[in-house]
């Protein structure tokens, strides 16, 4: 993409004062340029009206009814506003908690509103919360609407309204090549910009965000093609350890390798005897043992006479490696170096890294872009567990040169998207799993079944098991459709009496995260109230249920992830997934779930079933890969872009320019990861 030449600061656009401009800030929005590239999050389809009495409970509706009525009242000291509403025959309540202000604005006559339905046996229904507008004006609430990620106190309409300036302000063309464009029947991309943020229908919407999607991951496979090229230099280091030794060490395992385990082995110990340094990513879902593919090639390393150090993402896990590294190689001086490794200590460790008495090292990525030099470093294993590492890997080649590089991966993703994170990368896939391991059952509850749900899990925590619920958003979001980890704290606190209940989100800092978890683990919690903060890395054994709150909000890799958090020790475990709205498609995803414990098989029908963009938008790590997580396209348009790269470097295409271009997401993306 090219850009007019100056840069445009956000409070150029009208109505963007820099207290809007801070709130901006906060979505990593610095300039108009990101703001163009701030894609909705979703579309509310405002076109069509539908009737209170057709819709099903928690259904988010526009509808257009009289108010006859408005009163303020309060409920144990809530203040909130209730309308007696007619459409028809029919007579309805709104409800508005704890926005008073709302009696003023409300008046008898027709309105539209918008929000969320609860239907309550015997009670009738009702809409909690709706936007609503007198139906004469019906300014905002019609058309085909995007719907942006918010921070701070930027509403819609302030972020819609800045969007459309920016649109008509910033200058897009695409970097594919003008011919290819045209063999590709490619649309504008200027025009597919406009189409995301303004689009007429779904439709639209839809194949603006395939055109975007196709320009993003061009550039990102052309560069990762221009990486792979410029590094393939000839191997300067050689491994004389044989496949006997390397056999013999894997008996020290006490377990017999899985058929993925030794495949895996075999290709790491071909890779180290090829005539370019090795660059793989061995893949396989948590648990599939890939620990030990690492060890044995370290074996390789260090039984050939070099250096290794073995890397991970968190500290606590690099910890837990330099136990292992102990265990399986008493004979080789192995060191932890971490950031929070005493001064002396650090110096001795330098010192006998630079020397090369100590063979292995293990830390955190940070022990690469330190001032670290080794005597011989061949070989580097990067234990990356949810991270995409792109960036860090970058680092690495920055620092190893012509080390080889293995690159260890839990994030199960499918093969479509390997090539686009993974481009630079050999992979292996680890498939199987050590024939040990228990399901979790997991099950969809209905609506009608959440107070059965809510009175065996108290029943179920009082006898000693713990419990995880776990909903998608700190607070609220506009619409009103998703309950947040407050108010959902505060319902149990009502419905579940009796259990202990702690709170968690990302918003708590890191001392109290901690105060948090620890108290969980040591049980002074039963039920654990949180975002999907807890899904990396914690590891409560005694918790045996997860509750997914709008399951159907998360991606499936993501709730595989979240399940994975059970089912730890040795007692059955248990996943309930609660549905926020109820649709079809939303019942298909999430009974592939239900139906499967194999991350693969689960991130390949997540990718078919919801498209590439919001795969990548819920990634593990909470990160998105670049620009585009909140795109939703086609799949197809990673191998239309995948085609288009090929096109363009046998054709001739890859200039100069080209080459920037790529190299420029390239390094964008890398940022994203690395901060
Ligand atoms: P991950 O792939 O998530 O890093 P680990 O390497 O930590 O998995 O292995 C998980 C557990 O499985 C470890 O306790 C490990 O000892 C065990 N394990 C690994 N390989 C096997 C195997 N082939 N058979 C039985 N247990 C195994
Ligand atoms: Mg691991």
């Amino acid at each position: 993409m090219c850009y007019n030449i100056v840069v445009m600061k956000l409070t150029d656009l009208k109505y963007v004062s820099e207290k809007r401009e801070k709130d901006f800030n906060k979505l990593n929005i610095f300039s108009v340029e990101d703001l163009i590239r701030h894609f909705p999050r979703a579309y509310l389809d405002l076109t069509r009206t539908d009737t209170i009495a057709s819709a099903y409970h928690n259904d988010v509706i526009l509808t257009l009814c009289e108010v006859v009525n408005v009163e303020f009242n309060r409920y144990s000291r809530r203040p909130y506003v209730r309308a007696l509403c007619r459409q028809g025959d029919y007579l309805f309540s709104a409800v508005w908690f704890n926005q008073p202000y709302v009696a003023g604005k409300l008046g008898c006559g027709q309105y539209l509103f918008y929000g969320r339905v609860q239907n309550k046996l015997g009670l009738g229904a009702s809409m909690v919360n709706p936007t609503f507008e007198r139906a004469d004006s019906n300014l905002r609430l019609k058309g085909f609407v995007p719907v942006y990620p918010l921070a701070g106190s930027l509403t819609q309409g302030a972020v819609r309204m800045a969007v459309k300036q920016a649109l008509e302000r910033v200058s897009i063309c695409s970097a594919i090549p003008y011919a290819l464009q045209k063999k590709y029947a490619l649309a504008d991309l200027k025009s597919a910009y406009a189409g995301v943020h303004l689009p007429v229908n779904a439709d639209c919407a839809l194949a603006s965000a395939e055109r975007i999607a196709i320009e993003e991951y061009f550039l990102l496979i052309s560069a990762f093609k221009i990486i792979k090229g410029d590094s393939r230099t000839a191997r300067t280091v050689f491994y004389p350890v044989t496949a006997a030794e390397v056999k013999s060490f894997c008996s020290r395992f006490p377990f017999e390798l899985t058929a993925g385990q030794r495949e895996a082995v075999n290709d790491v110990f071909s890779d180290l005897r090829s005539p370019t340094p090795m660059n793989r990513l061995i893949q396989g879902d948590v648990g599939s043992g890939k620990t030990a593919v690492a060890l044995a090639g370290i074996y390789m390393a260090v039984k050939s006479g070099h250096q290794a150090a073995m890397l991970a993402p968190t500290e606590v896990l690099a910890r837990q490696n330099a136990a292992i590294i102990q265990r399986y190689f008493p004979d080789y001086p192995s060191a932890f170096l971490s950031g929070s490794t005493p001064a002396a200590q650090k110096r001795a460790i330098k010192a006998g890294l630079g020397d090369g008495s100590l063979r292995i090292v293990c830390g955190t990525h940070a022990l690469l872009q330190g001032d670290v030099e080794f005597a011989d470093l061949s070989f580097v294993v990067c234990d990356e567990q949810h991270r995409f590492g792109v960036g860090q890997r970058a680092a690495l080649t920055g620092k190893g040169g012509t080390a080889d590089t293995l690159v260890m991966s839990a994030t199960p993703i499918p093969r479509t998207l390997t090539l686009i994170f993974y481009g630079d990368l050999d992979v292996t896939t680890i498939k199987d799993k050590p024939a040990s391991r228990q399901e979790i059952s997991t099950s969809i509850i209905p609506e009608r079944r959440y107070g059965d749900m809510l009175a065996y899990i108290s029943s179920e925590v009082k006898k000693g098991t713990q419990a995880y619920f776990v909903c998608p958003k700190i607070e609220g979001d506009e619409e009103g459709s998703v309950m947040s980890v407050t108010e959902l704290y505060e319902e149990l606190s009502q419905k579940m009496p009796g259990v202990r209940l702690g709170l968690m989100h990302g918003r708590l800092k890191d001392k109290q995260k901690d105060e948090v978890m620890s108290a969980f683990r040591a049980g002074e919690y039963d039920v654990l109230v949180s975002t999907t903060v807890i899904e990396v890395g914690v590891d409560v054994p005694n918790a045996t249920i997860m509750v997914i709150c709008s399951a159907e909000r998360f991606g499936l890799s993501q709730l595989h992830q979240l399940r994975g958090r059970v089912g730890r020790g040795d007692k059955k475990s248990y996943c309930f997934l609660l549905m926020g709205s109820d649709s079809d498609e939303a019942r298909q995803r999430l009974a592939v779930l239900k139906n499967n414990s194999d991350g693969f098989a689960i991130a390949e029908s997540d990718l078919k079933l919801r498209g590439g963009g919001d795969f990548m938008g819920t990634r593990q790590s909470g990160r998105s890969a670049g620009d585009i997580k909140n795109l939703n396209f086609p799949v197809s348009a990673i191998f239309t872009a995948k085609s288009i790269s090929d096109d363009a470097f046998s054709g001739g295409f890859y200039t100069a320019s080209l080459r920037e271009a790529a190299m420029r997401k390239y390094n964008k993306l890398k940022d994203v990861i690395l901060n």
